[in-house]
């Protein structure tokens, strides 16, 4: 992030601009929303500018900005419309020590102006540091479609309203009464009865929350999925939008962990792949000591909760406790990997039948059905499966599988730098240690990259070679 995001107070400050053309009215029009003192010098100001000045919304010096002018000024828009004026302004403006923005020049510019979505004081303000107007102007146009005009209406009541609501204890009990006004409660009074309505409603339904008793704990064990955050499932996004705690892993992305609530408590118990790890007993008492305190426990897990990651452990500990637990499933890893090369598990003729497989298990090397695995045709997805590699290379080889079966590794599946390598039986574990996985990696056992795909890793491999 090159330009961190901030709501700049600017009530009773000075702001400047130069410039009296489109590129100044472009500015004007956004910055007569506050209650900034605005001055705007030009010798030829457009007409807008000069009716603005009339109403005294802003003061008009109609001549150039020179040495000595605005010299408190906050902000400073240069915004000519010619590069050696709008230089020659900014540097003045800029060796007073006011933030500087050229229009149209990133580079030279102290600050930008993002693009806004008023719905005051609801302000979305959205930025791309330049790289994509276009987009910035498509999530604005798609925000402005969404949000109910009269959202600043019901903010502003809200916000008055505060203060009484402080009567429901923090947390979960005051979060469920505002949704309940912002999203119900609220849009339905004003259309109803206008603004005294929603006060009415307001004080209603604060009673009925203040009668409401403290919802027990509990604990949700939510599937991530294997790393996009648009393979999250919209009840895991529910789940993390109602999150008092997260209690999260090593692999959980970092883009997932963001669509939290923003006042979750993140909790990390992750384990380092084969470093020193949490005990599980710990992670059990951390979620149990969480979920008794009442409130929404998200016990957020790779892939899907319900394969390799000592789901029952974590649940029989709540039973334990006597809490209240559910399951939201998640896209495994295998599912985002297998989607990478374009394949598919089971396939008529081939394998009827798809076995998962963990390379390694509490006891080390985890062994498995190798005369089964062995056999043409036979599919697996391997899980945790790098440093295994080798054991499970040797005992597939002894047990008569084909030094030629196809095996696809499939490294940060589904995230921008996932990677795929197509290799053999008697090559994987050479490959494996050649390609110096860092990521998590999946290995299917008896499938190749389609040839789309199978492109991709050719590339990969020559970099290798
Ligand atoms: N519950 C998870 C698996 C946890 S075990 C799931 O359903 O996916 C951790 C192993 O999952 C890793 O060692 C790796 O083999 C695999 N894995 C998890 N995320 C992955 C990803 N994005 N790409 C490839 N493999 C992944």
């Amino acid at each position: 992030m090159k330009h961190f995001p901030i709501f700049l107070a600017l009530e009773g400050q000075a702001v400047a601009v130069a410039g009296g053309g489109e590129a100044a009215l472009a500015k004007l029009r956004l910055l007569l929303k506050t209650e900034a003192r605005i001055t705007v010098f030009s010798a030829r100001p457009a007409r807008e500018i000069r009716d603005w000045a009339a109403e005294g919304r802003l003061t008009l010096v109609p001549r150039a900005f020179v040495r000595g002018d605005a010299p408190d000024a906050r902000l400073f828009y240069a915004a000519t419309e010619d590069a050696d004026e709008d230089q020659r302004v900014a540097r003045i403006a800029a060796a007073q020590g006011t933030l500087v923005n050229i229009v149209d020049n990133l580079q030279d510019s102290a600050f930008i102006t993002p693009a806004i979505v008023d719905r005051d004081p609801v302000t979305i303000a959205i930025g791309t540091e330049g790289a994509a107007p276009v987009l910035a102007r498509a999530i604005k146009a798609d925000l402005e479609a969404r949000l109910p005009a009269d959202l600043g209406v019901l903010a502003r009541i809200g916000k008055a309203f505060r203060r009484a609501a402080e009567a429901l204890s923090p947390g979960r009990a005051r979060r469920d009464f505002w949704a309940e006004y912002y999203f119900r409660t609220g849009p339905r009074a004003l259309s109803q009865g206008g603004t005294d309505q929603v006060e009415t409603a307001l004080d209603d339904l604060l009673n009925t929350h203040l009668g409401l008793d403290d919802q027990p704990g509990h604990v949700a064990f939510v599937g991530a999925g294997p790393g996009d955050p648009e393979l999250l499932t919209l009840k895991a996004r529910k789940a993390l939008d109602r999150a008092d705690v997260v209690i999260y892993d090593r692999l959980v992305a970092p883009g997932i962990l963001e669509l939290a609530r923003r006042e979750a408590r993140m909790i990390y118990v992750g384990k380092e792949g084969f470093g020193p790890a949490m005990a599980q007993s710990d992670i059990n008492r951390i979620i149990v000591n969480e979920a008794a305190r009442g409130g929404e426990v998200v016990r957020l897990k790779s892939g899907d909760p319900t394969l390799f990651g000592r789901l029952d452990e974590e649940i029989a500990a709540c039973d334990a406790a006597g809490l209240d637990w559910s399951i939201v499933p998640g896209i495994t890893a295998a599912s985002a990997a297998v989607a990478g090369i374009g394949q598919s598990l089971t396939r008529r003729g081939r394998n009827s039948s798809l076995r998962i497989l963990t390379g390694h298990d509490m006891k080390g090397l985890a062994e498995q059905d190798w005369a089964a695995l062995a056999r043409p045709g036979a599919v697996a997805a391997i899980y945790m499966g790098k440093r295994a590699a080798r054991f499970v290379q040797g005992r597939l080889l002894m047990h008569g599988a084909r030094p030629e079966t196809d095996i696809s590794i499939v490294e940060n599946a589904s995230r921008p730098d996932q990677r795929v390598i197509a290799t053999t039986l008697s090559a994987l574990a050479g490959d494996i240690a050649d390609a110096g996985l860092s990521g998590p990696a999946l290995i299917f056992l008896g499938l190749a990259p389609r040839r789309a795909a199978a492109t991709i890793s050719e590339t990969i491999a020559q970099e290798f070679a």
